[in-house]
């Protein structure tokens, strides 16, 4: 079956490989449980990952685009 996404593909922002679209999938964090600044479901970001590696999938679960960003620009806004 060929489809208007089969031939899509996505950067895994665990392992940075480019993956065919049924092997990533993406998880949606709240990120305003860890900030306290912020009330929940206010930041929310889309993290994704390997579906069928199992490193992926666990790093997923605790990667944080906050601590990867020292300077953390979007409170720079405010
Ligand atoms: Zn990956």
């Amino acid at each position: 079956m060929v489809g208007l996404g089969a031939n899509w593909t996505w950067i895994c922002h665990i392992c940075g490989d480019v993956r065919p679209d049924k092997f990533i999938s993406v998880r949606v964090r709240d990120m305003s449980e860890k900030g306290h600044e912020f009330r929940p479901g206010v930041i929310s970001m889309n993290v994704r990952y390997c579906n069928d590696r199992d490193r992926c999938i666990e790093e997923s679960k605790t990667l944080s685009f906050l601590k990867e960003n020292n300077d953390r620009p979007f409170k720079d806004s405010f």
